[in-house]
């Protein structure tokens, strides 16, 4: 069986409940104790107040006959219930008392030593709350053998002898725990009634409608800041959710045209098998195969940068990359370098390697005579530009042509193999290394900077 409330609501009503209980039941037993304490001395005053006055005439003879006039009770109470009784014994036989003791027995065996010549007691008759309780105060009037003895008897308020007190008490304490049970279930859904609000609004929005918002409370406490984040979390999602489309439409666009030009070629040649070129058709057919690799290639690269963790990261001297690729790469080309050697990076071998690649690709494609390197050193981070003498790109379109398959010349781009995913790739591998790739203004033709942050 589950006892934990499942809602905060009811779970902090409960705590709050227990807590006040308790430390209300504290409260009262203190209480408690502390009346208890002060209604016994009363009675005990009072008592030994009547017993040494009767026992100071017993001594000085002064008792004027058997009856002792009352001098303590209460008004209300002419029949004596609540007042002292007296009896005054010698030998066992009662000598003298108040109205209310005369003509009984003496109200206890107690006989006090002449070394301790005052006692007193509780003595109770009957069992359970409702027995009766008196205050019994014993004085020996004087240390000689045949003394007489003075007993002072006071009934114990009925609070203290029926338990009515702790029943009082009791009941006032679970009042209040409830009151503030009921308090703290009040407050509590208030102030969880915002949340709940966003929490429904939240289970309708599904991924085909992201376009709703959870509601924002005023302010700037906790669950208005809980709203702010949930709506921003909601818009990157929209935004992500609207790009990932846009790009499988634009990935599903970019393969059909090879896979159209795959099919048109071998639905020729299997139409027409005796006008079909074969060498033709298969070198055809191996061009768009070819396209559709790299494709294909590219995006897995996509999806893949930046999960790799940094297991694969080592350290890397820009300069020295830069100069093993372009020595891979004969090119017809005149590549002036200025590489800053000793300038290293963390980084994936594999990855800036590619990231260079595109960017050395991109410039051979479109200078007109010349590509220049260079790897410097910027702040705290490496810097690495290739600029070409070609048309440039307009500055209008320089954040655009990192997005996927954008292409500005398509026909030259695509003709020399590009997927148009090339400097998306490269950007994506910047960023995944804590670094950033953009198009630097430049008097003539285009000019790529990396920064990378340097290693420690
Ligand atoms: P692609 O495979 O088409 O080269 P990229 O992502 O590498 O794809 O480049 C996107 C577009 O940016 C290219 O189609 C081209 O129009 C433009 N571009 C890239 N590099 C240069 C450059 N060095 N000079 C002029 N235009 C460029």
């Amino acid at each position: 069986m589950r006892l934990r409330p499942r809602s905060i609501r009811s779970r902090d009503t409960l705590i709050a409940a227990v807590l006040a209980a308790l430390a209300f039941t504290a409260v009262a037993a203190g209480i408690d104790l502390a009346v208890r304490d002060a209604m016994r001395n009363d009675v005990l005053e009072e008592t030994q107040r009547s017993a040494r006055r009767v026992s100071a005439a017993v001594r000085e003879g002064a008792l004027a006959g058997p009856v002792i006039p009352n001098d303590s009770g209460d008004a209300d109470d002419p029949g004596g219930r609540d007042r002292v009784q007296v009896q005054v014994v010698r030998r066992g036989r009662v000598v003298a008392a108040t109205p209310g003791a005369l003509g009984r027995p003496p109200v206890s065996r107690l006989w006090p030593s002449s070394d301790e010549r005052i006692v007193d007691a509780i003595r109770c008759t009957g069992r359970g709350p409702g027995g009766d309780c008196t205050m019994l105060v014993v004085i020996r009037t004087t240390t000689a053998p045949d003394s007489a003895v003075v007993y002072a008897a006071r009934p114990m308020p009925s609070l203290l002898v029926t338990g009515l007190l702790e029943v009082l008490l009791g009941v006032a304490v679970l009042a209040l725990s409830g009151l503030i049970a009921r308090v703290t279930w009040r407050v509590v859904g208030r102030t969880l009634r915002p949340v709940e609000q966003i929490r429904a609004q939240l289970a309708e929005i599904s991924a085909t409608d992201l376009s709703r918002r959870v509601p924002e409370p005023g302010g700037e406490d906790e669950i208005a800041q809980l709203a702010r984040t949930a709506n921003e979390t909601l818009d990157r999602l929209e935004r992500a959710v609207a790009r990932q489309r846009q790009f499988a439409s634009d990935a599903s666009h970019e393969l059909r045209t090879p896979i159209a030009g795959l099919r048109a070629n071998l639905e020729d040649a299997s139409m027409h098998p005796d006008d079909t070129d074969l060498e033709m058709a298969i070198a055809s057919a191996l061009r768009d195969t070819d396209r559709l690799e790299s494709i294909v290639t590219d995006l897995l690269l996509l999806a893949r940068i930046g999960t790799g963790g940094s297991a694969a990261h080592e350290t890397i001297d820009l300069a020295e990359l830069a100069a093993s690729e372009i020595r891979r790469r004969p090119s017809c080309l005149r590549v002036r370098t200025r590489l800053t050697e000793g300038l290293t990076v963390r980084g994936v071998r594999m990855q800036l390697v590619r990231l260079l690649d595109n960017l050395l690709d991109n410039a051979e494609r479109y200078a007109d005579g010349e590509v220049e390197i260079e790897v410097c050193r910027a702040g705290p981070n490496a810097r690495l530009t290739v600029t070409d003498d070609g048309p440039g790109i307009p500055p209008a379109d320089r954040e655009r042509v990192f997005e996927r398959f954008t292409r500005l010349d398509s026909a030259r781009s695509r003709s020399a193999g590009g997927t148009g995913l090339g400097l998306a790739i490269a950007r994506e591998i910047a960023q995944a290394h804590s670094g950033s790739l953009v198009i630097e203004d430049h008097p003539k033709g285009a000019r790529f900077a990396l920064h990378l942050p340097l290693s420690p």
